[in-house]
């Protein structure tokens, strides 16, 4: 049998981080050798967790004299040390004898397809969003698509039998009027170009068959498309945090009645607006629901905002975390919903928990994830936000008596939460489709 080595490498963001990991864990696992290629800061925030299976290594490049912060000259630097480092580890791994056999990347590296390319060394493309934001960006970034024309509000998708993607569904930087546009949208297209150089570009999708049937039908027509998903840490033994956590949480959820907590997390990148903050808390507090709420920003909150959740906090049943290992809550007997915004990973983390969302969406895909949510999966509600994407207290009070309530709609939305737990369990079982795709990735990468 052909020995695999793979060298997977991700953009050094949690988000990122986390699903790409996964992947590397299981086909470590399975019996794969493995190298994981990210910036060198992003690895050491996670190096006391970093799974360890035998045939795993990592390997960092430099991202360390770039600031953050100047977008454009930090994509430059990690675009030419990524290139340089991967490239090395490519001419290594010939040395030694276990050559890559195949180079996974992920979004926002679309120049690890260019290295692969230029050393002979298949490629795969790890999409980590879902199938459906995928095929409208096929549809508007790949060859015959409206490439160099504007996209403008009254375009729409339509994919299969899914319901019309209407320009605000559409992940929020396909529209020209978007902050981030400018950036991404070269950047969807160079990597849709990179794919399109491929007779048949293998691209490995982070979610599972049964889920996303119709967008992987569309996508299987231009590409060599394969369902992994969901690619989530369940143990608690690796969770990719780029933060440490005391785990008091676990206990106090331990206090509570089943499915009674509403837990709120907003990823690893979203900055919500004091007003934001003010809004939710207030709608918490009036809820009289306990609650767990990761606010990532406390120690720098200003001393307003501090103010007012210490002496909000003592008058409920409420607990704020700035970090917390969100897989191991979300399967916590205590949660009775998610308010998210809606990232790829917290989506699918909850749609395995069984747990009821309430979408309050802010950016790039998760507008998109927020409509599946409501309009296809029918595993949560989507709440209204106002002109200053503000969730008023009214509505999140309003969307926790629906998913929480005794009403049909919130019994609906809970049966249709187990369902699909279901459903992502029986994908990734020993026979599932899931499994089978993973075997055929090995198989045929
Ligand atoms: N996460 C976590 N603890 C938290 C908040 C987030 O472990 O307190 C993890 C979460 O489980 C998910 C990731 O951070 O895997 C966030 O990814 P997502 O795609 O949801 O959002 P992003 O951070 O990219 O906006």
């Amino acid at each position: 049998m052909k020995h695999h080595h793979y060298l997977i490498t991700c953009f050094p963001i949690q988000g990122h981080i986390n699903p790409t990991l996964q992947l590397a864990k299981t086909l470590a696992t399975l019996g794969a050798t493995v190298t994981f290629a990210t910036s060198a800061s992003g690895l050491k925030r996670v190096h006391d967790r970093l799974p360890s299976p035998d045939g795993l290594t990592y390997a960092p490049f430099s991202d360390e004299n770039t600031p953050a912060s100047d977008t454009t000259t930090y994509m430059t630097n990690i675009r030419r040390c990524g290139t340089e480092s991967l490239i090395k580890i490519i001419q290594n791994s010939l040395d030694t004898g276990w050559p890559v056999t195949c180079l996974v990347y992920s979004l926002l590296m679309p120049w690890a397809a260019k290295v692969a390319r230029d050393m002979n060394v298949p490629s795969a493309f790890l999409a980590i969003q879902c199938a459906a934001a995928f095929a409208i960006y096929s549809r508007l970034f790949g060859g015959g698509s409206i490439d160099g024309g504007e996209i403008d509000s009254s375009v729409c998708v339509k994919i299969q039998d899914l319901p019309t993607f209407s320009s605000c569904d559409f992940p929020t930087f396909v529209l020209p009027q978007n902050y981030m546009h400018s950036f991404m949208r070269p950047m969807m297209t160079e990597h849709m170009k990179e794919l399109e150089t491929l007779p048949k570009p293998l691209v490995l999708l982070n979610t599972f068959q049964e889920l996303e049937q119709e967008a992987i039908k569309e996508l299987e027509s231009k590409l060599n498309v394969i369902a992994i998903g969901p690619l989530i840490a369940t143990s608690n033994s690796f969770g990719g945090d780029l933060d440490n956590e005391d785990k008091n949480y676990l206990q106090w959820l331990d206090s509570k009645q089943e499915k009674s907590v509403v837990y709120i997390a907003f990823g690893s990148l979203v900055v919500l607006s004091n007003e934001q903050k003010v809004e939710i808390l207030k709608g918490l507090v009036e809820s009289k629901r306990p609650f767990l709420w990761v606010v990532r920003s406390l120690d720098s909150e200003e001393e307003e905002v501090k103010n007012m959740f210490d002496q909000e906090i003592r008058n409920c049943d409420g607990m704020i975390v700035t970090w917390c290992s969100q897989t191991e809550v979300l399967s916590h007997k205590s949660i009775g919903c998610f308010v998210t915004h809606c990232g790829w990973n917290s989506t699918l983390e909850g749609l395995v928990s069984g747990v009821p969302l309430i979408g309050c969406p802010h950016y790039s895909d998760q507008t998109t994830n927020a409509k599946l949510v409501e309009d296809v999966w029918g595993n949560g509600v989507r709440a209204r936000m106002n002109g200053e994407v503000v969730m008023k207290r009214e509505e999140l009070g309003k969307c926790l008596d629906v998913v929480m309530g005794e009403e049909e709609r919130g019994k609906e939305i809970r049966k249709r939460a187990w369902l699909l737990r279901g459903m992502a369990m029986d994908a990734v079982k020993d026979g599932g489709s899931t499994y089978n795709n993973l075997r055929k990735v090995i198989d045929t990468s």
